[in-house]
């Protein structure tokens, strides 16, 4: 033990530390409402090597001055008005300052009594009545989709095997699941960790919109017959290939007559729920759902990272993950109060204060203002489809339904070499910083695919980038 009454980690001067907070705070401000002039950048060898961390214990005013020189200008390359690549979310300015509060809070959201866990259950609760799910359903705010996912899966194993489940295993039941074939891998990561196996996801068919549900219908008859144990459905709104939305009402009437749980992988799709028509009705049915899986930090604009699971009984949620031993244990007063606790819903105990920062969007924007950027997204993914179609050669992979714009970059070569063509393409343009586009395999070819869930992206932004597609093109071609 130190008797230094000198030693402390927190700062020896509180003022010094002020004006280098300040100055930080004012580069950061300049970065975001310059965000079109940050894009992305390959980090430089000798910064990656800086990076390793040989030389430590510089004090306050070196790491602001690192952090402004070696840090802020690597970032993803989300937060430029046109980077369409994966499925990336652009951060909001209210995140800013949300962040800075909870940084300077510290809390702990496991459970106990304190603000940032009336915060978490006010942003369930409204995300509740946004999704048409009742009041007594819950909820636990993760780090992504994928996470929730395995929360919802972990669930349903309990409604399909008891919860017993959990101290005995699945004792030689074989559990399937099934989806379309545009589900994301997250679903099958989570029957690998809960034990089930990928090769008991079964994946459908698709018709024109998505999941057939005749073709669903007949495979859970096949798996009975076989002696299986069918015992979930996942249902995509707003799949990662094409932004298509399977028919949630059908699925979910499959569902409930097979006694099977209904899981919705609403990621990004999810929140078409605030959008004008038509897109808000490609959600109609996700209150059906037995559990939904979305991220803030998608379509929501909330800065990374923050996913949540909602799931309609809240007693097989929790069902599934509570227990808590003695030094745990809630009680009435105090700040052991308070009551559920997060960390019976869920995998975490130590938990970060991720609902401030949707609180903060919801505070400061409202579901109105988001909900036009995002119907916004889908017009401009609809008029980055009349472009295409307007382009000579250039063509669609598939209708643009919701944000998602996949097409290729001339049609008339063969397969290998539009492929060839629109890897080119979307490699120059993200290295010059141009445009981020990511590619998708559609029928055989890789195609350019702009994911849009960037509240920055206006229709000159989509036109830019749609004539750098065409410069390379003319360069590659
Ligand atoms: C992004 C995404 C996921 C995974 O979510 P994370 O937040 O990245 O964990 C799952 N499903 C879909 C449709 C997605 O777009």
């Amino acid at each position: 033990m130190t008797t230094d009454t000198e030693f402390s980690l927190d700062p020896q001067d509180w003022e010094a530390f002020r004006e280098n907070a300040h100055q930080l705070l004012d580069t950061c401000i300049n970065q975001l409402a310059g965000a079109a002039d940050h894009a992305w950048q390959p980090v430089p060898e000798s910064q990656k090597a800086a990076y390793a961390l040989t030389e430590t214990g510089m004090g306050i005013e070196k790491l602001v001055s690192r952090l402004q020189t070696e840090v802020l200008p690597y970032g993803t390359g989300n937060t430029h008005p046109r980077f369409f690549g994966w499925v990336h979310g652009t951060g909001l300015a209210s995140g800013l300052l949300s962040e800075l509060v909870a940084a300077t809070m510290n809390s702990n959201c496991g459970g106990r009594d304190h603000g940032a866990v009336y915060l978490e259950r006010a942003v369930i609760d409204w995300s509740k009545s946004v999704f048409g799910f009742p009041a007594d359903a819950s909820g636990l705010l993760v780090a992504g989709t994928s996470q929730a996912t395995v929360i919802a899966c972990a669930a349903a194993r309990v409604r399909a095997l008891g919860a017993s489940v959990r101290s005995e295993g699945q004792q030689g039941a074989r559990l399937v699941a099934y989806a379309g074939s545009a589900i994301h891998s997250a679903a099958g990561k989570a029957l690998e960790l809960l034990g089930i196996g990928l090769s008991n996801l079964r994946k459908i068919p698709e018709n024109a919109q998505g999941l057939d549900p005749d073709a669903l219908a007949a495979a859970i008859e096949a798996d009975r017959s076989s002696g299986a144990t069918p015992f979930m459905v996942f249902a995509t709104a707003g799949s990662v290939d094409l932004g298509r939305f399977d028919d949630l009402t059908a699925l979910a009437n499959i569902a409930s007559a097979n006694n099977l749980w209904l899981h919705v992988d609403g990621a990004f799709g999810a929140w078409t729920r605030l959008a004008d028509e038509p897109w808000k009705s490609l959600s109609d049915g996700i209150e059906l759902a037995d559990s939904l899986a979305c991220d803030f930090h998608k379509w929501m604009y909330v800065p990374y990272d923050c996913g949540m699971v909602l799931v309609k009984n809240a007693e097989e949620h929790r069902a599934a993950f509570a227990g808590r031993p003695s030094y745990l244990e809630g009680k009435v007063e105090g700040i052991a109060g308070g009551d559920p606790w997060f960390c019976d819903y869920g995998i975490d105990l130590s938990r970060g204060n991720r609902a401030l920062k949707v609180w903060a969007a919801l505070v400061a924007y409202g579901p109105e203002k988001l909900g036009r950027a995002i119907s916004d997204n889908c017009r401009m993914a609809a008029y980055m489809g009349d472009r295409v179609i307007a382009m000579d050669k250039m063509a669609l992979a598939a209708p643009v339904v919701s944000n998602l714009c996949v097409f290729t970059a001339d049609e008339t070569l063969s397969a290998d070499r539009q492929s060839a063509l629109n890897n080119t393409i979307a490699q120059r343009l993200q290295l010059s910083g141009q445009a981020v586009f990511s590619t998708a395999l559609v029928a055989g070819v890789t195609c350019l695919r702009a994911a849009i869930t960037n509240h920055r992206t206006n229709l000159a932004q989509v036109d830019m980038a749609m004539d750098a597609v065409l410069h390379e093109r003319e360069k590659h071609g």
